[in-house]
């Protein structure tokens, strides 16, 4: 699978987008989607993701959408700081499978760190109780701009 291979509809964040799968939201207007990460890797892990484009990665993101988009993911780190008081925040964002991509439609990653907590591996954490990523979510929810 190479880094500019066409762009799949039925990825499971297209999907989550569509309302054909669900998710735990935190943020959502006309720009980006934000839900909490299933297998998180830390309390807290979020993923934030465009909407209304075909962009597999960073690389294919169309340069006009990228501001605004960055200016979602600044804001959801933000909430997430206010919300959880982490000692510090982890952004990433993987461009193709050998990068460490699992899910091929754009997002990055914001996790926050703590002090002596150790992070799980990429994709790699159980999947997490639902009724308490809600219970996150509802904090960092409050708190977004
Ligand atoms: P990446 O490996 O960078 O493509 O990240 C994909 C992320 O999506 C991983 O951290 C997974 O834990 C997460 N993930 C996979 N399926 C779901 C889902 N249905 N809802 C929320 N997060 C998911």
């Amino acid at each position: 699978m190479t880094l500019h291979a066409p762009y799949d509809p039925d990825n499971i964040f297209a999907k989550i987008l569509r309302g054909d799968m669900p998710s735990v939201k935190v943020y959502e207007d006309d720009v980006a989607l934000a839900f909490m990460d299933v297998f998180p890797q830390t309390e807290g892990h979020t993923l934030v993701i465009p909407k209304d484009v075909e962009a597999r990665n960073f690389l294919d993101m169309p340069t006009a959408k990228l501001g605004p988009f960055m200016d979602r993911v600044q804001r959801v780190a933000q909430a997430v700081e206010a919300a959880l008081s982490p000692d510090g925040i982890v952004l990433t964002q993987f461009n193709g499978a050998p990068a460490g991509q699992t899910v091929f439609h754009l997002h990055f990653h914001i996790i926050p760190r703590r002090e002596g907590e150790i992070l799980k591996g990429h994709a790699q954490g159980g999947m997490a109780d639902l009724d308490k990523l809600e219970q996150i979510a509802k904090k960092i929810r409050a708190q977004v701009s």
